[in-house]
């Protein structure tokens, strides 16, 4: 573990925690619920991004623990990838009430916190899980004329440029779209093959 880097995440968990002016800070507090941070190896080659925590996950603290995460973790099985390999967290950190979609104000209010993350893991591979994602991140990484739909860029391997080097970014479909859809099951299984020249 490298310490550096867990105590700079370390920071970032703290800011996230007293995020009072967040929308969602009143519903986490009600609910006993908890901020996700995000968990993994801290020097993972491969940085999972997924929309914002369940119901689930908002009880434990901790990214894709319920249905989408067992479909998550098979995905990861499937490539050999234990999860502590990977680090994984989500574009929102709190749970919005009753499943909705996050607002655009709310996902630039958490905004920060993910790019400081993937600042400090520098990953090799950033892996978008859903539209929400897929969005932030081609936007941030300037891939806007890429910006189409997810059923023409899931699997696909861009190229883009941070501060600390090239990376790639793969859109994939959120594991939670599989549940009632058989295509896109397969889909994403064919899709999370791509990731293997990542390991
Ligand atoms: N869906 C997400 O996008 N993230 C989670 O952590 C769980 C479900």
């Amino acid at each position: 573990m490298n310490d550096d880097k867990a105590a700079r995440l370390e920071e970032i968990a703290d800011q996230i925690r007293n995020l009072e002016e967040s929308p969602l800070y009143g519903y986490r507090e009600e609910k006993g619920y908890s901020p996700v941070i995000g968990e993994g190896n801290v020097d993972a080659a491969i940085l999972l991004i997924g929309e914002a925590p369940g119901a689930e996950e908002a009880k434990t603290g901790r990214p894709f623990v319920g249905n989408a995460g067992r479909v998550l973790d098979k995905l990861l099985e499937s490539i050999d990838i234990e999860r502590q390999d990977v680090y994984i967290t989500n574009v929102v950190k709190d749970r919005p009430p009753d499943n909705r979609d996050p607002t655009a104000w709310e996902i630039e209010l958490y905004a920060p916190f993910l790019l400081k993350q993937i600042e400090i893991i520098q990953p090799d591979v950033i892996v978008t899980l859903g539209r929400f994602a897929m969005d932030f991140i081609l936007e941030q990484f300037n891939l806007l004329e890429k910006k189409q739909k997810i059923s023409d860029l899931h699997g696909k391997v861009l190229e883009a440029q941070t501060s600390y080097g090239d990376i790639s970014i793969v859109p994939l479909y959120h594991p939670a779209a599989t549940f009632y859809n058989r295509d896109l099951e397969d889909a994403l299984q064919e899709d999370f093959q791509v990731l293997k020249q990542f390991t």
